[in-house]
């Protein structure tokens, strides 16, 4: 879990990148941020501009969804899809992978390293060149088989 402390660290740490990207750091966009910072299930837009809403009450929706589509751009978070169409946003840019419930479709993060260094098999060397590892397992988690 992230302590308050860490999450300063981490919000002077994006201050610096916005700057360095010449990304305008307003306030909106701070408090935008921190929520992502602090929410630990890959909320929707629609479930970020809900939590936004409760700090900045004069955000809008196309404010909330331009600025996501910015901080991705400059690659501060993670545009994921899975169970649902509908994109969910990872603070998380550091390589790893989800669990997702398919009861309740919240995503979870883990890491795996022995599959990060599985050799490629000569069917996937063949068919040309991986830049990138992402795995999804799907199943339900302790929340939902507690029902
Ligand atoms: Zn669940
Ligand atoms: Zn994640």
């Amino acid at each position: 879990m992230k302590t308050v402390q860490d999450t300063k660290k981490i919000l002077e740490e994006f201050k610096k990148i916005c700057e360095a990207c010449g990304i305008k750091l307003t306030y909106q966009r701070l408090e935008i941020y921190r929520v992502l910072l602090e929410a630990r299930d890959h909320p929707s837009a629609e479930d970020i501009f809900a939590r936004v809403q409760e700090r900045v009450p004069t955000i809008s929706l196309d404010t909330v969804y331009r600025t996501l589509a910015t901080f991705e751009k400059f690659g501060l978070i993670r545009k994921i899809y899975s169970l649902d169409e509908k994109a969910r946003f990872d603070p998380n840019v550091s390589h790893h992978y989800h669990l997702v419930c398919t009861k309740c479709h919240k995503i979870t993060d883990f890491e795996w390293p022995e599959v990060d260094n599985l050799p490629l098999l000569p069917a996937i060397q063949e068919w040309g060149e991986v830049q990138d590892r992402y795995l999804e397992l799907r199943g339900v988690c302790r929340d939902c088989l507690k029902k």
